[in-house]
């Protein structure tokens, strides 16, 4: 079928895909709507309600089982490197009020951004960027040529070496676009400095959306005993330092992420006791040893890569939560995060509520955070509202 007014292909959804794009959702899943013959993998097309109502327009890949992304509302648009530039800009605007421009930030956060697909970071005069979707796969070079044209970076690089782009029926890859970004880069955020590998390190080379949570931690710091459990790079407890802890201990199991961590202290002259050991392990060590903290940050990678394994997390959040508020001196505060959305707020809570229990603690909880702003969390799509920072305290 054919849109009468645009031209384009047009597929009609069932009721539970219009129930879910009418609220808003840019997913529609391949049971949703009847697959045409004649659709190319990665072409746009208009997506209409049961009745035949324009409701957006969208990119196709038969291979995926999120077989459109509608990336508008609007009859109008197309994916042209002047559209990409438009989004790149409403993204680079909304952040305006919470970030300064020269300091590293996510500038192109996929469906937070509605450029479902894309992501990309800013680092100094560097852009590191992902592209997880065939859609978006066959466009690189319009994104490309847009990135160029609103920030006129020195170098752009690809790190789209992410397991999820197996989904789409695409291979991994990354390498230099534009220029030559170097293996490491130097940067600060709120004073706190770091270096970023953007070729070897975690997702573009740091967890950025976990800065305004490090920046709160260190509110906590003056003066304390800080642990910092699966440190990575170590920002949680550099934040700490330079906030004036009395001491930092970071516990982390990659020799590779250790150096990266002591490369930040030392450039920051903030010394860290590090322990290069298992977290599980170490907690329960500190405990029988009678250490205790007064602040401490718990960042586990996602336990949870699909819902299937979500009990296994439940009982891995618990674990390691319930061990760390043994660990917490008398009013101490923790810092406890979850980055998998197949855990949602509701059961990251009740894990918590579990191991609080069982710890004998009793915990007050002091604020439920998100990520950073720029990784906006869409209200009408909640898998973008994906990091979970729980702030709680030991009362008597
Ligand atoms: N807190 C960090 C990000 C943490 S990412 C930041 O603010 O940037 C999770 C880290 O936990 C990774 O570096 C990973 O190597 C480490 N890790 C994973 N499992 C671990 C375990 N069982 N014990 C110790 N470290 C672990």
């Amino acid at each position: 079928m054919q849109n009468r007014h645009t031209k384009l292909p047009l597929v009609k959804l069932n009721p539970s895909g219009t129930h879910r794009c009418l609220y808003g959702h840019s997913w529609i899943f391949d049971n949703e709507f009847k697959k045409p013959d004649d659709l190319d993998p990665g072409a746009e097309v208009d997506v209409a309600d049961a009745r035949g109502r324009f409701i957006g327009r969208g990119y196709f890949n038969p291979a995926s089982k999120i077989a459109i992304r509608l990336f508008t509302r609007s009859s109008r648009a197309t994916l042209t490197t002047d559209f990409f530039m438009k989004r790149i800009v409403q993204a680079r605007d909304a952040r305006k009020s919470f970030l300064p421009e020269d300091e590293p930030r996510r500038i192109v956060f996929s469906e937070g951004d509605r450029l479902p697909g894309v992501v990309a970071d800013m680092y100094g005069s560097a852009i590191v960027v992902q592209i997880l979707t065939l859609g978006m796969d066959l466009r690189r070079e319009r994104i490309v040529e847009a990135l160029m044209s609103v920030y006129a970076p020195d170098a752009i690089y690809e790190r789209s070496d992410v397991t999820s782009r197996s989904r789409e029926g695409l291979p991994e890859r990354k390498g230099d676009l534009i220029g030559s970004i170097p293996e490491r880069i130097e940067l600060s955020t709120d004073g706190v400095r770091f270096a970023v590998h953007p070729k070897t390190g975690h997702k573009t080379g740091c967890y950025l959306d976990q800065r305004f949570n490090r920046r709160r931690f260190a509110e906590f710091a003056a003066g304390g005993r800080v642990l910092d459990a699966f440190a990575y790079q170590g920002l949680f407890g550099v934040y700490a330092g330079c906030a004036g802890a009395s001491e930092v201990l970071a516990i982390e199991s990659s020799d590779e992420a250790c150096r990266e961590l002591k490369d930040n202290a030392d450039l920051n002259g903030r010394p860290v006791e590090l322990m290069r050991a298992n977290v599980f392990d170490t907690l329960k060590l500190l405990e029988s040893e009678g250490r205790r903290f007064d602040l401490i940050s718990l960042d586990p990678p996602s336990f949870t890569k699909s819902i299937g394994a979500s009990s296994n997390a439940k009982r891995g959040y618990k674990e390691i939560n319930l061990r760390a508020m043994r660990l917490l001196s008398e009013h101490g505060i923790l810092f406890t995060s979850s980055c998998s959305f197949h855990t949602d707020r509701e059961s990251f809570i009740d894990s918590l509520s579990e191991a609080a229990c069982d710890s004998r603690r009793i915990m007050q909880l002091i604020e439920l955070r998100s990520a950073s702003p720029d990784h906006p969390v869409r209200m009408e799509v909640p898998e973008t509202d994906y990091l979970k920072c729980a702030v709680l305290q030991a009362r008597e």
